[in-house]
């Protein structure tokens, strides 16, 4: 069986620059080949991931960073403007993420996984299950009009996998370089590992996307469950 994103609109929903690159970017890639409209929006800045020696600009660099990688992916990049640390499912939280969504209008939403390691993580995943429910709510005022309907929700991976057992695993076999270009491009994120060029992240990476391709019998697999509610499953 092979799935096709043909015809979609797909928005991974990410708590940091370099999340989409660990989580998703295969998929992201998968389904821009297919014909698919892509885009990541990055809640937060990364304002405090901060290399040896700090960065006095370092929003400024991190900006440039996931802005470089999006155009890698081909992906359209919107940004929440956050703190790191500093993102809750709150009221005000909600109005800027239902209006990211309702500008980039997806019909599908990749989101962390509820159980994931980081705060923020977990924080992106509440605002993001809640704001792909609202943005489709005319009695949800933001200053773009609601959805037609709710995006499909999938949740994605855990960082190490720890804690997420997959529904379904999707191949990026032939992307994983795109995967591993898009995480070189956030070199202020690489530099934190004490070795650009072979950096504890980009072992993560690999490590990750090539478990889960053993798991799913291919070389390399990004793994998701479906927000299993009531109008959020889909037929594919
Ligand atoms: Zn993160």
């Amino acid at each position: 069986m092979r799935l096709t994103f043909e015809n979609q609109r797909v928005l991974a929903v990410v708590a940091h620059p370099d999340d989409a690159e660990l989580l998703c970017a295969g998929t992201l890639a998968r389904a821009r080949a297919d014909g698919a409209v892509v885009g990541v929006c990055v809640l937060c800045q990364g304002d405090k991931g901060q290399p040896q020696p700090p960065l006095e600009n370092l929003v400024e660099v991190r900006r440039q960073e996931m802005t470089a990688a999006a155009e890698l992916l081909g992906a359209e990049l919107l940004a929440g403007g956050f703190s790191d640390g500093e993102l809750f499912d709150d009221s005000a939280s909600r109005q800027t993420v239902i209006e990211l969504l309702r500008r980039f209008r997806p019909t599908l939403v990749l989101a962390h996984a509820a159980a994931d390691y980081h705060a923020d993580h977990r924080a992106a995943s509440q605002l993001a299950e809640a704001a792909s429910w609202f943005a489709a709510s005319a009695g949800q005022k933001t200053a773009s009009p609601p959805l037609d309907a709710p995006p499909a929700l999938w949740w994605m991976d855990t960082i190490e996998m720890i804690s997420f057992v997959p529904q379904f695993y999707v191949d990026v076999s032939q992307l994983v370089d795109v995967k591993r270009q898009m995480l070189r491009c956030h070199q202020s994120q690489l530099a934190r590992g004490g070795d650009a060029d072979f950096s504890p992240l980009e072992t993560l990476l690999l490590r990750q996307c090539q478990t889960r391709g053993a798991q799913a019998g291919v070389q390399a697999a990004e793994a998701f469950c479906t927000h299993a509610a009531w109008k959020r499953t889909r037929a594919w």
